[in-house]
């Protein structure tokens, strides 16, 4: 298995459209096992494929919370085959857009569509937090990021401090400075996905 580096926004590769997957074969399962790993080492609850940078639709999940415990979840060509009239907030953050946080409204109960590790089509009733990081992580094989959902005042400004970090941090590789630790912050903030 190997870590896999995790795209940032603004990249054009997040805002693109993943292509079904046509098979579950030992490469896609290769691809699943090191989005798992790299979800895990990130950490992050969800990861999707194109946040490393390969655009086909496949998700991978592990949401291990006191009431949702979920172990690893493979899911290949997923898709939402109902969703509650009923919609929850909750706190999202994202991999892809580092130590960034906003509430975004969703339906709070899924049933989901998917092909699992082997290949076989499953579905799945999700709610709570695992309803709310599935939807997350689909929106991504659509080029959707959680930012989408908020306004634009406040996504654009999440953006420009996301240029203004990568730069920084670009500087500092230029300078030979060592990269500066992310805020201790995170450790305590929303799962990211
Ligand atoms: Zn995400």
């Amino acid at each position: 298995m190997a870590l896999l580096p995790i795209l940032t926004a603004p990249d054009p590769r997040l805002k693109k459209k993943s292509l079904p997957v046509t098979a579950v074969d030992d490469d896609l399962r290769r691809l699943m096992d090191d989005m798992l790993e790299t979800m895990y080492a990130a950490p992050g609850i969800g990861l999707a494929a194109p946040q490393v940078g390969v655009l086909k639709r496949v998700i991978v999940l592990d949401i291990d919370r006191e009431d949702v415990k979920t172990g690893p979840l493979f899911m290949a060509n997923p898709e939402i085959i109902e969703a509650s009239e009923e919609d929850v907030s909750y706190e999202e953050g994202c991999l892809s857009v580092p130590e960034h946080y906003s509430d975004v409204v969703r339906p709070a109960k899924v049933r989901v569509r998917y092909l699992d590790r082997d290949g076989a089509g499953q579905e799945m009733a999700c709610e709570g937090l695992l309803a709310t990081c599935v939807q997350h992580e689909i929106d991504h094989l659509d080029g959707i990021l959680f930012i989408d959902h908020i306004s634009a005042l406040k996504r654009n400004m999440i953006l420009r401090k996301l240029l203004k970090a990568r730069k920084e941090k670009e500087r500092d590789a230029a300078e030979g400075k060592p990269e500066s630790r992310a805020s201790s912050k995170a450790d305590e903030a929303a799962p990211a996905g």
